[in-house]
């Protein structure tokens, strides 16, 4: 018992440390990030254009990483609504379509109306642009992704994130959502770990099928709200 508590102050003390540094690092990155926006004038030439747009993206990516760092140092249940999930979903289509376009894939979604679940939207978008970023980065030859949104009989929103991309194995699947399990070069293992949970935190379920080389189906299970 003495020990799990030690452990369970551990854990704390980097949490704490995380969040102080991610908000401090985030800061300069911010004021970086509107300094090259106001470089970005007409007449520069189409060699600076680009290196400015680069270093925005590269901040962005940053950014994002920070924002799962954040989420892991306070996995609070704050800023709960009621939220409306096909909303969300279609604006990380919008978040995400640039990225898509650069690896060759196309999304194609169906979202239905009315799909309402408590939960924190800003936190929700994040855990569906990380499932959607991988299922977008498991065709590295291209292909196509299907989002899909609808309301199950049992009184659950049901989302799934499809790809044709390179699979996993059973072993692989299991491990998704353990801290820093990644097999990509640049990888962080984080984006699983925060989304799953996320989604614990709305009460919610995640699901995986997958079949290596086949393609990978992410199932998202939330509770509607009436
Ligand atoms: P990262 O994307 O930084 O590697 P994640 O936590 O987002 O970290 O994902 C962890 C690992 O899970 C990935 O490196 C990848 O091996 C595997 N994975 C997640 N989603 C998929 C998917 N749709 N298809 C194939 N592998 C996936
Ligand atoms: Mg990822």
């Amino acid at each position: 018992m003495r020990v799990e508590v030690q452990e369970l102050g551990k854990l704390q003390i980097i949490r704490d440390i995380t969040s102080v540094f991610a908000h401090e690092i985030r800061n300069p990155m911010q004021v970086s990030r509107g300094f090259l926006q106001l470089l970005d004038e007409p007449d520069l030439s189409d060699k600076k254009k680009k290196y400015i747009a680069l270093s925005i993206e590269e901040l962005d990516r940053a950014d994002e990483i920070i924002n799962d760092l954040l989420i892991f140092a306070k996995p609070t249940n704050d800023n709960m609504h009621k939220v409306d999930v096909g909303l969300e979903l279609n604006r990380i289509l919008n978040i995400t379509k640039a990225y898509s376009i650069s690896l060759d894939v196309e999304i194609k979604h169906y979202i239905t109306n009315d799909c309402w679940a408590y939960a924190n939207p800003q936190k929700l978008r994040q855990c569906l642009i990380n499932i959607l970023k991988n299922a977008i980065e498991s065709m590295p030859d291209g292909g196509y992704v299907w989002v899909t949104c609808i309301r199950t009989g049992d009184g659950n929103i049901e989302i799934t994130i499809q790809d044709e991309g390179i699979g996993m194995s059973k072993e692989q699947v299991d491990r998704l959502g353990t801290p820093f399990y990644s097999l990509k070069e640049s990888g962080t293992g984080l984006g699983m770990m925060v989304s799953y949970q996320i989604i614990r935190s709305f009460k919610g379920q995640i699901k995986v099928t997958s079949e290596k080389e086949e393609g990978t189906a992410f199932c998202i299970l939330l509770p509607v709200v009436p």
